[in-house]
């Protein structure tokens, strides 16, 4: 018995091992710019800040939607500025501009989009954030919390010379399989660094844990952030890719873990 159990192990291991070097080869990631995928940025601990005071919602008005997402810019600034300089670069805050309808000019960014809730237009380093009328009712939804803090997180891509690299793999890249996945790189690391944001401060907020498991499951649409973009199921990962990064990004709370662009290609489909 014992040698042929053996025998059979060692096919299996041999399996395993043939099995994990083939996926490897088709999986692994393309070769990107050193600055995708060895920034400072990745080498730079928690985020600056624990806690973040959300305004309390009453009225259900333009302004005061407008008040509870300025004061949740102000903890992102907190939280991001020390980890910007920690890896080098020169911190500035996005500006934020709310809109209240679709269609609305977005400085050189072109038109706000129907269906999408935000915006981070780079060259005027602005976030633009639609508050239709479900939004004012409820602006301290967390999905919104998220939402702000992924197009946050383009921001900081943008400080950190990541969103003008990838802005080239994107849009240089002759292959459009290879440009899709590109973008989902850059919108899954935006989606990992919101929630390194919101697991920073997550003990801070009081809210239900269930907010968070609700997010997970419905999240697997990132905003679109690049005018170029175009809606088609391969510019938004699937809903595993995106509960992966948010995970890693809320448990480590660090954009340490936000490298996408040395994940293996079946980490970001
Ligand atoms: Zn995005």
């Amino acid at each position: 018995m014992r040698i042929p159990r053996l025998a059979l192990m060692a096919g299996a291991l041999a399996g395993v091992l043939f099995a994990g070097t083939a996926h490897a080869a088709t999986s692994s990631a393309p070769s990107y710019k050193p600055v995708l995928t060895k920034n400072k940025l990745y080498k730079t601990g928690k985020l600056g800040v624990t806690a973040c005071e959300e305004p309390e919602v009453t009225s259900g008005t333009v302004d005061e939607a407008k008040i509870y997402f300025e004061a949740v810019m102000e903890c992102l600034d907190k939280a991001w500025s020390p980890v910007v300089k920690k890896a080098g670069y020169r911190f500035s805050r996005p500006k934020l501009t709310v809109l209240t309808k679709v269609g609305e000019k977005m400085g050189p960014c072109g038109r706000f989009p129907a269906g999408a809730q935000a915006v981070y237009c780079p060259q005027v380093r602005s976030i633009y954030f639609l508050l239709s009328d479900n939004v004012v009712e409820e602006p301290s939804d967390l999905a919104l919390m998220q939402v702000l803090a992924h197009e946050y997180g383009h921001h900081i891509q943008q400080l950190t010379g990541i969103m003008k690299a990838a802005d080239v793999a994107i849009l240089k890249n002759r292959s459009e399989s290879r440009a899709l996945e590109a973008l989902r790189r850059t919108e899954l690391q935006a989606q990992c660094l919101s929630a390194s944001f919101v697991g920073r401060v997550w003990n801070s907020l009081g809210r239900p844990d269930t907010d968070w498991t609700i997010l997970l499951k419905g999240s697997h649409n990132p905003v679109a952030s690049l005018g170029v973009r175009n809606s088609g199921d391969e510019t938004h990962a699937s809903q595993a890719s995106n509960k992966y990064w948010l995970e890693r990004g809320f448990k480590a709370q660090s954009a340490d873990v936000c490298n996408t662009w040395t994940a293996p290609s079946r980490r970001v489909y």
